[in-house]
């Protein structure tokens, strides 16, 4: 599937915190969550320092993540299964407004060019994400066959992290078994699922389609045209992996200034982080100095 903002998008006037996507209110309400939901930047506390980015079930890392770093209206920490139980464009889009606090509203991103293998810049105006992603908040989608209407919800990040542990264990779940877990059943058609065709061949591109329609966010590409060739694509692009590279970048960057600020003052990693930001930022540039004099 493809989707088309803007690009280059003109920068975004907002600086507002409540970038975060539109959650369902039954979804808060379930979980006593007041919204909007706030969140800050990343890459300032200590639990900051206590996320491995090398874990090796990426929707783990990202709960992790969105837990650290939101808040609700009331400033409350949120229990992380209310995380598992967003669609998964959102939780995507949760981080790319987590890196929109660090790098500002319009997300620079990199991709090759598949005519000449040239890197070339783009930039989305996470506005416009958001806004892709809020036109197609629904949460099911209906897929009509000659038979019968199916009903599919859209996959959350509790659907992933399933999925991924059985891989991981050796036993990848086939497509079928995957499609079944998302199917609604209705309270009078308990045995629906049974009824999904043998052969799902002829279906698959309606329900990848009503799949994509829901998850706007997850199989994302972009239409660009290269400055170095002049050719137009489309190339695929990961928003999701590409905002855990940039946080990763941040948790480096404190874990390097946690190093000098220990090895110069003898400071203990809770005591570096216990000060603000400009505090430490001070502390380093007169180290800088020190190394320049
Ligand atoms: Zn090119």
């Amino acid at each position: 599937m493809s989707r088309n903002p803007q690009s280059p998008a003109s920068p975004s006037q907002s600086s507002s915190p409540l970038l975060f996507p539109a959650i369902p209110a039954p979804l808060a309400a379930a979980f006593g969550v007041s919204l909007p939901l706030r969140c800050r930047r990343y890459g300032q506390q200590l639990e900051d320092l206590e996320i491995d980015f090398q874990q090796p079930l990426r929707p783990q890392l990202e709960t992790e993540l969105l837990t650290a770093c939101t808040r609700d209206a009331q400033g409350h920490s949120l229990d992380p299964e209310f995380f598992w139980r967003w669609g998964v464009s959102d939780r995507t889009a949760g981080l790319l407004s987590l890196v929109a606090l660090e790098l500002g509203p319009t997300l620079a991103l990199t991709v090759t060019c598949p005519s000449c293998q040239q890197v070339m810049e783009v930039a989305i105006a996470l506005d416009a994400l958001h806004q892709l992603q809020s036109e197609t908040a629904q949460d099911v989608a209906t897929v009509s066959l000659p038979q019968q209407d199916l009903q599919v919800r859209r996959p959350t990040g509790r659907d992933q992290l399933t999925w991924l542990t059985q891989a991981a264990q050796g036993d990848p779940p086939d497509l079928q078994t995957m499609l079944h877990s998302l199917l609604v059943v209705q309270p009078s058609e308990e045995s629906l699922p049974n009824s999904l065709p043998e052969d799902l061949t002829p279906v698959l591109p309606a329900l990848n389609q009503a799949l994509d329609d829901l998850d706007p966010l997850v199989n994302f590409s972009l239409a660009v045209t290269c400055p170095h060739c002049g050719q137009p694509s489309q190339p695929d692009i990961d928003l999701g992996a590409w905002a855990l590279r940039v946080l990763q970048r941040v948790q480096q960057r404190l874990i390097e200034t946690v190093h000098r600020l220990a090895c110069r003052y003898h400071w203990t990693e809770v005591e570096i982080l216990a000060l603000p930001e400009w505090r430490r930022d001070r502390y380093l540039a007169l180290i800088d100095r020190e190394v320049l004099a």
